[in-house]
């Protein structure tokens, strides 16, 4: 995909958007655009029908494409924020994403504020401090009763340090993960598939008197 072709730390940091804020959002413009259209997948969509049934309490993700929201997910914690809307650090102005990727699209970019300030979108940068949002989640993998990992090798900051908050803890991912060890329940496969046998699996056992 689009991050094989460029490094992600280096474009999206706080350090690339102050240097050269033209730069920062002409490349930066297509990586958005191609995530802010993106459909929810199988796994997406098990985890909202868990959470419609009162298995699941929250999301923690890190993904800042709303595709949670987008398959009916409630109470989704953003750690890295999102793509829906920018704004000014210069006067904390709010503004919708999508006009300010067509405006960069067609060549006028930075996108600015009426103020004259360079419009940021609501998502962490590298060199970001950490957002309230994680704050919340480290709360949330605190007292919940189970912390489930899905499609996560928990290398990433500041997720992977959520998982000594919790007590207990079970793991559905493809690969080896940081924290195999620590699982009471280790799965690995595809969490779309694993996780649409388990709503078939709840659904049978909700049924039953
Ligand atoms: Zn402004």
């Amino acid at each position: 995909g689009l991050w094989s072709q460029m490094d992600p730390m280096e474009l999206l940091s706080r350090s690339a958007l102050s240097r050269n804020p033209a730069n920062f959002w002409t490349r930066s413009e297509p990586i958005f655009r191609e995530m802010s259209t993106a459909q929810p997948n199988p796994c997406h969509y098990a985890l909202a029908r868990l959470e419609e049934k009162g298995l699941i309490r929250g999301i923690v993700t890190q993904n800042i494409d709303s595709l949670h929201q987008l398959a009916g997910s409630k109470s989704v914690l953003e750690v890295h924020g999102h793509l829906r809307s920018a704004h000014c650090p210069g006067c904390g102005a709010h503004t919708d994403m999508r006009p300010l990727l067509d405006q960069v699209a067609k060549g006028d970019s930075p996108p600015r504020c009426s103020c004259g300030g360079v419009f940021r979108p609501d998502v962490v940068l590298f060199e970001d401090p950490l957002p309230d949002a994680f704050h919340v989640a480290w709360q949330w993998a605190r007292v919940c009763d189970l912390l489930l990992v899905v499609g996560s090798s928990l290398e990433v900051a500041p997720v992977c340090w959520l998982v000594p908050a919790a007590s207990r803890l079970a793991i559905i991912n493809m690969g080896e993960t940081q924290c195999d060890d620590m699982a009471e329940v280790l799965i690995r496969g595809k969490a779309g598939e694993i996780l649409t046998d388990l709503v078939k699996e709840a659904e049978g056992l909700q049924r039953q008197p």
